[in-house]
């Protein structure tokens, strides 16, 4: 459902990404760890069109997205597709959580109204917060509020879901619920791209783990090889100073 091919981004001088090759298949897992400053973000922003290349190809659903400069007749298709949830919640704060949920299948899909609330009760529920629908953002925990932000993404039904850092603006009593919920996702059978410093999880649910060192994919593999394993010896120092 994704696929890369030497991609190379650039911001001024600093070449970020270095000959990217990945390929995601339909409801696989990948998980992608990485040191501060690695490209992990711009990574996984790239694949949704939240930042442009300056070279290389890649294709998300059938839908190609083309390096900077040309015209980028697929991003709205794309966007339709791609699920997003970033490690603040950047919730709508003048909308109820109900709101949240039910917006964009509205405004971009031309949902009614009562179509997109019963989508969006479901969705609540199945996050575990159906009880706090007509509350406002702030009035709810950072783990409830970032249960909301995954429902508010799945409303539009994407194809692939996108995870940055999702649990680490979180206190750690709340970071269970959301990867529980994530948890239900990956088994559900959605295709998912999570960075995350949570390398529990990412044993146990990622298909398959990513390490990126200097803007290069420098090791990937099944959790257990990355983690007990690992070939590179960046990977090797990365994981003794985090696991
Ligand atoms: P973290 O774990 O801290 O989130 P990351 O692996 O997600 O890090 P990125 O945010 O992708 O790293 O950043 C990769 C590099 O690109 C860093 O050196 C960063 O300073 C730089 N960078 C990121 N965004 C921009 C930008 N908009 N303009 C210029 N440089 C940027
Ligand atoms: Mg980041």
């Amino acid at each position: 459902i994704v696929d890369m091919t030497n991609l190379d981004k650039y911001f001024g001088d600093l070449h970020v990404l270095q000959d990217i090759n990945l390929s995601v298949s339909p409801g696989e897992v990948v998980v992608v760890i990485g040191a501060s400053g690695s490209g992990k973000s711009t990574l996984i922003r790239c694949v949704n069109g939240l930042e442009e290349f300056e070279s290389g190809s890649l294709v998300v659903d059938g839908h190609e997205l083309a390096p900077k400069g040309a015209n980028q007749q697929n991003l709205q298709n794309i966007r339709k597709e791609v699920g997003m949830v970033f490690q603040q919640f950047n919730l709508f704060p003048h909308l109820s959580v109900k709101d949240n949920v039910m917006l964009a299948p509205m405004k971009v899909r031309g949902a009614s109204r009562s179509e997109a609330a019963d989508s969006a009760m479901k969705l609540l529920d199945r996050v575990g917060i159906a009880n706090q629908a007509d509350k406002s953002p702030k009035q709810l925990s950072g783990g409830q509020q970032q249960r909301v932000a995954i429902a508010r993404a799945l409303a539009m039904e994407p194809r692939l879901m996108l995870f940055d850092e999702p649990t680490s603006a979180l206190d750690p009593e709340m970071i269970g619920e959301v990867l529980d919920v994530m948890r239900e996702l990956a088994k559900e059978g959605m295709t998912m791209m999570v960075v995350t410093h949570e390398m529990g999880f990412a044993r146990e649910v990622a298909d398959r783990v990513i390490y990126i060192h200097g803007g290069r994919i420098v090791e990937e593999g099944k959790p257990a090889d990355v983690f007990d394993h690992p070939q590179n010896e960046r990977t090797q120092s990365f994981l003794s100073r985090v696991l």
